[in-house]
């Protein structure tokens, strides 16, 4: 797709600051520092759009980004993050969990784990809720370019058994420093919209 348009709409933290319209949205998920702003910012042609490293796990907030005047990104905050407090770390769950499980407009999520390794315990529990509550999902294991092409295929079978990745699902390799996999994920976002 090519994306001639992209802009942060709102930071929101609860339903009433979503945006009241009726476009379809992707959200956005994955570890802090997975690669996921890296991702966003590649996708829309953006260089500092998302933020990228500032700080692991502190934008507790629900970022929406319009592309094209017609679809949303929905940047959910990182998990997983060691020094984020527990009672920080409910505040987030219950954010989470009420856009993830309210949303109509969510047409998927967009799971973001890191090729090189073995999907965490973290990931394992955001794709089983995710399949819970029966909400479609496209992983992309990014970061295809610190790993070798000939153990791709390894990797990738490994994320699809540690993960027991759903038939229905999408899982692309992708890369935010080469743009592999780009297109691709384009391609299944949009037959999801
Ligand atoms: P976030 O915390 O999930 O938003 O992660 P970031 O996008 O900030 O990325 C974390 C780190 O990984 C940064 O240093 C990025 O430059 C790096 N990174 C992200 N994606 C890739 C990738 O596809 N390839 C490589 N080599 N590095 C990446």
């Amino acid at each position: 797709m090519k994306v001639v348009s992209s802009d942060i709409v709102i930071s929101a933290v609860k339903p009433e600051q979503y945006p009241d319209v009726e476009l379809p949205e992707f959200a956005l998920a994955g570890r802090s520092n997975v690669g996921k702003s890296s991702f966003i910012n590649k996708m829309l042609n953006r260089k500092g759009l998302a933020r990228i490293s500032s700080k692991p796990g502190k934008t507790q907030t629900l970022n929406f980004y319009l592309i094209n005047e017609i679809l949303h990104f929905v940047d959910v905050p990182g998990y997983g993050y060691a020094k984020v407090s527990k009672k920080e770390r409910e505040a987030w769950g219950k954010m989470i969990e009420t856009y993830l499980t309210s949303r109509d407009q969510l047409r998927a999520v967009v799971l973001i784990v890191d090729l090189r390794h073995q999907p965490t315990k973290d990931d394992v529990m955001m794709y089983e809720f995710l399949k819970h509550y029966e909400i479609p999902c496209i992983i992309i294991a990014t970061k295809a370019d610190k790993v070798p092409k000939s153990k791709w295929q390894k990797h990738i079978k490994v994320t699809r058994e540690t993960l027991d990745v759903d038939s229905s699902d999408s899982l692309i390799l992708f890369s935010s420093e080469t743009g592999k996999g780009k297109e691709e994920a384009w391609a299944v976002i949009k037959g999801l919209m």
